[in-house]
């Protein structure tokens, strides 16, 4: 062992618009935080990051902002991006004299412009890191859900978030074919709060929706119908008001976002040479990501595409753990 993998801490890092995973090599995953950052507007001082600042969100006074450093898997503010960064790898690891400023590998979106991997690149330096590595999305996705893409066959891996849905074709460790779309978790959200409002006259806040949406929601109907009480402002009073809200309600609200997500899945397909699509009916689609474990998703796509559909194990870290595992290349080849 050389002296330097003695002091190895190189992390793997899923970068994520609503989630931020590391992986510490040779201790798991470390880190997981939603990607918030609280920042107090007149001194622009950065209050909170995590869950701590995501606890803010929608309950804060005037001067805080509760901020998401990044849209649809890209950077989109960089001081926030570097303060939130450096703030999560110092919980990961313990830098000092002997251990040095950690390698990092980060996962990208697969079609990213030169430009936008730049930034991350220098935000993971500027938030101390010692190099980095970038390593596109769906592979870390397929490598995380344990597939094996080395060979010539085809896979599928739909990683739903919560800004945008990827889509990507697999083979020979390379990504063949892909496409994202700006429907996944995050626009099942707010189809939910604009329901609510319309429909029941009732406000609620973007935590109340997501939890409507893990609770009840669904995108293929649930074998029975269930409800949930909710608790919101009454659009004309102002007042607190109660409402109880029912699966299948909530059903119809989500087909149109879903139904973007299908549309996509099968464009990808139409696109993708026959033979890997062969490759695919036979080896089955595999869906990544957070917004995959809504309740029915699995089901839907394999109704629309014919093609059998699994959810991964630890949908939420796949991207992550393929990160995670890719250190190990860079140990053995640098
Ligand atoms: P990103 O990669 O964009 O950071 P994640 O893969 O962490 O996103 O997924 C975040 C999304 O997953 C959010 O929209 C969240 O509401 C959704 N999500 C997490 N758990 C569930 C669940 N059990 N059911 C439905 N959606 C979920
Ligand atoms: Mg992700």
């Amino acid at each position: 062992m050389s002296l330097f993998s003695m002091f190895s801490n190189d992390l793997g890092v899923d970068l994520g618009t609503s989630n931020v995973l590391i992986y510490a090599d040779g201790k798991g995953l470390v880190v997981r935080e939603p990607s918030v950052v609280a920042v107090d507007k007149n001194t622009g001082k950065i209050l909170q990051v995590g869950s701590a600042a995501r606890n803010m969100l929608g309950r804060t006074p005037g001067n805080v902002v509760a901020m998401h450093p990044l849209r649809d898997g890209v950077i989109c503010d960089h001081e926030l991006t570097v303060k939130m960064l450096q703030s999560l790898f110092r919980s990961a690891i313990k830098t000092s004299l002997f251990n040095p400023k950690p390698r990092v590998i980060i996962s990208v979106p697969s079609g990213v412009t030169e430009i936008e991997e730049r930034t991350v690149i220098n935000a993971a330096i500027e938030a101390g890191a010692r190099r980095v590595y970038l390593i596109e999305e769906p592979l870390a996705a397929a490598l995380g859900a344990g597939l094996d893409i080395s060979g010539p066959s085809g896979h599928m891996v739909i990683d739903i978030g919560g800004g945008t849905t990827d889509i990507a074709v697999l083979s020979l460790n390379g990504v063949a074919n892909s496409a994202s779309v700006e429907a996944a978790g995050d626009a099942f959200d707010e189809a939910i709060a604009r329901h609510v409002r319309r429909k029941h006259g009732v406000v609620i806040g973007q935590v109340t929706a997501e939890e409507i949406k893990i609770q009840i929601g669904c995108v293929w109907p649930r074998p029975e119908d269930i409800t949930m009480s909710v608790k919101g402002r009454d659009a004309k009073t102002g007042l607190p008001r109660e409402i109880l809200l029912y699966s299948s309600e909530i059903y119809e609200v989500l087909r149109r976002p879903a139904r973007m997500i299908t549309d996509e899945v099968l464009h990808v397909l139409e696109e993708t040479s026959p033979e890997l699509v062969g490759d695919i009916a036979q080896n089955g689609i595999t869906l990544t990501g957070g917004g995959s474990q809504i309740w029915g998703m699995d089901q839907l796509i394999a109704d629309r595409t014919a093609i059998a559909c699994t959810i991964a194990d630890d949908p939420d870290f796949c991207v992550v753990y393929g990160c995670g595992k890719a250190i190990g290349w860079i140990n053995d080849t640098l």
